[in-house]
């Protein structure tokens, strides 16, 4: 399947603003090749080699960006994914927010990747990612989920993931705490990502959250076995 003729058009369209990038077209191959140079007031602060492959189920599939310089490490903690070396260049659930199915090519040119870069620049001369940056892979995400419900508890947006799963539960009290109905409370943010992100990473989501917690309570029991088995195996005289 190659990549449909309106899409290459639009992405040949963006090259107009972006002249370091060479589309590259080699069979059903779409890639572009180049330098991202990050500017400001025309000083060049940073360049970057950069090498964007297209999906064939683009736009569904998001673009995958390579920085071929060497200039990133391929750690996870810069959003590098070790394995692979491709770019992560935001939450997967929060794309729809950041770059739309229907959103043109210069625009992701404009926003995550401009981003990516600006950020990881900010990192070679800070050491650390800006503040509000999500960290990678599922904490990425919870921080998405706490952001978006405005909670601090993990365990509670999966209960009201789980609770807000059926429309039948509308009219249940919230399981945040707020003594309102799901539907006057957190309904409605459910509906509209629910909505909006894609049904195989929310679902994927929910699995990697039903994970955690069921490591996390695995834990918590074997804690507590320790602590009576410790208790048990001390003499009753030393514990008097
Ligand atoms: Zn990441
Ligand atoms: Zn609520």
């Amino acid at each position: 399947m190659a990549l449909k003729r309106r899409y290459l058009e639009d992405i040949e369209k963006s090259l107009k603003q972006y002249s370091g990038l060479n589309l590259i077209v080699e069979g059903n191959e779409v890639s572009l090749k180049g330098q991202w140079s990050l500017e400001q007031d025309g000083i060049v602060l940073q360049t970057y080699d950069i090498l964007i492959s297209i999906p064939e189920d683009y736009p569904v599939c998001v673009p995958i960006v390579y920085e071929t310089g060497g200039k990133i490490p391929r750690k996870m903690d810069r959003h590098i994914n070790p394995s692979s070396g491709d770019a992560c260049l935001f939450v997967e659930d929060e794309r729809w927010e950041i770059w739309p199915i229907g959103a043109s090519f210069k625009e992701f040119l404009d926003v995550p990747l401009r981003n990516f870069f600006i950020y990881q620049a900010y990192f070679e001369v800070m050491g650390h990612f800006p503040q509000g940056e999500r960290s990678h892979g599922i904490i990425g995400k919870i921080e998405y989920f706490l952001e978006k419900f405005n909670l601090d508890s993990e365990d509670t947006v999966l209960n009201i993931l789980m609770t807000a799963e059926s429309p039948s539960t509308q009219n249940l009290l919230c399981p945040c705490g707020k003594s309102r109905k799901l539907k006057y409370c957190h309904g409605p943010v459910v509906h509209r990502m629910k909505t909006n992100i894609n049904s195989e990473i929310w679902n994927k989501t929910i699995f990697q959250l039903k994970e955690r917690r069921f490591e996390r309570r695995s834990h918590s029991i074997e804690k507590r076995m320790k602590i009576q088995e410790d208790f048990f195996n001390t003499s009753p005289l030393d514990i008097l």
